[in-house]
């Protein structure tokens, strides 16, 4: 089974002709649909890189094919390795060099359309990373986001999931804290269980602060001072509030994405993740928090899943979807009652379990009568 990990990294604007990135990427979109197009005034080894790709345009590595006409699309190119032992692979005209002996990536003709120009990045430590674990970057993508230049590396790794062990770990992505709880399970017995809840308090307050400053900024366009020092600085601190409440979610997704994957190898466990029902943990969501606040905590769960699993497929984890109910029996299917002191209770078959750990006994064994 192949494997994939990618990674985005930003390109130095000032190194870089973002018009030429541009139009590097209109020609790719006409690629795509099949059309050779042949600017005179463009490289034609970088054309050639372009039409080169035509066979693989389906593949996995260059992501999504373009979703209308001129539609930005991430350009694809080759890459030639120069690993740490001396050995050698890929395109010798590739446009993006991989070099593991001075720890440098050179890009190649793609950032300006200048004879002979190239840039260079030092070597992510991703990379070293990854390859340490036996994978390989034999493809990329140069592109622009909001407008800024990226380089995507893709790293590919040829792996078989291992036999689990006697451990299952169960992740209930939906537990009742809007948060992530994981338990260790080995045959009928929950041997550790943990929760994390997003911070979800931190991020409304963030929210909350931008919404106020928005509210400041308004009332002054309106006057018509939108364009006063004070209208400026209220705007940039209400993308900055915004862009926080973002990036604290995504580093949460990130860290537990991370800390789960590793704890399923530590026990060679089976991973059992939550099926979770998307369109009804938005509702859910979105009527506790808001529809801003909730979109923006589900984009951070549904991130966490998909990181995970890219993670477990990496590291050749066998996992699998299974619904994790946390208000029913797993037992008899049954709903469940709530008592006092968090307990939640079967009336049809006498099954019971602190709340929050319901969702863990659906990947139990269950104990013979
Ligand atoms: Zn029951």
């Amino acid at each position: 089974m192949k494997a994939h990990r990618a990674i985005l990294i930003k390109l130095p604007k000032d190194k870089c002709d973002v018009d030429y990135i541009k139009r590097l990427m209109a020609l790719t979109n006409l690629a795509y649909r099949g059309f050779e197009v042949w600017v005179p005034d463009l490289p034609k080894a970088i054309q050639h890189q372009l039409y080169g790709f035509r066979n693989f345009k389906g593949s996995l590595v260059f992501g999504t094919k373009p979703k209308r006409w001129l539609a930005s699309t991430w350009v694809p190119l080759k890459t030639l390795r120069f690993y740490p032992d001396g050995s050698v692979k890929g395109d010798k005209r590739a446009p993006v060099v991989l070099d593991f002996r001075s720890s440098i990536i050179r890009i190649r003709q793609v950032c300006r359309n200048e004879h002979g120009y190239v840039v260079e990045l030092p070597m992510p430590k991703w990379v070293v990373d990854r390859l340490s674990e036996g994978g390989d970057v034999k493809y990329a993508m140069i592109g622009l986001k909001n407008n800024e230049p990226y380089l995507a590396l893709t790293a590919e790794r040829e792996v078989e999931p291992y036999v689990p062990s006697d451990y299952m770990l169960a992740v209930d992505v939906n537990s009742w804290s809007h948060g992530i709880a994981w338990g260790l399970v080995k045959g009928n017995r929950i041997s550790s269980f943990k929760q994390k809840g997003l911070n979800v308090g931190k991020i409304v307050g963030l929210y909350k602060q931008a919404i106020k400053r928005e509210r400041r900024l308004g009332a002054l366009k309106r006057l018509g001072l939108g364009d006063t020092v004070n209208a400026k600085r209220a705007g940039r601190l209400v993308r900055r509030l915004r862009s926080r409440a973002y990036r604290l979610i995504r580093a949460e997704a990130v860290f537990l994405a991370r800390k789960l994957a590793k704890k399923a190898l530590r026990y060679r466990a089976m991973v059992v993740i939550d099926d979770v029902d998307w369109e009804s943990l938005k509702e859910l969501l979105t009527r506790r928090y808001g529809k801003k606040i909730g979109k923006l905590l589900l984009s951070g769960l549904k991130r966490f899943v998909k990181l995970l699993v890219t993670q477990l497929q990496w590291y050749g984890v066998p996992y699998e979807f299974k619904r994790l109910y946390s208000r029913k029996c797993p037992n008899c299917k049954h709903k469940l009652t709530q008592q006092k002191g968090r307990v939640m209770i079967c009336t049809n078959c006498g099954f019971k379990a602190p709340r929050d750990m319901v969702s863990m006994y659906w990947v139990l064994t269950p104990s013979p009568p």
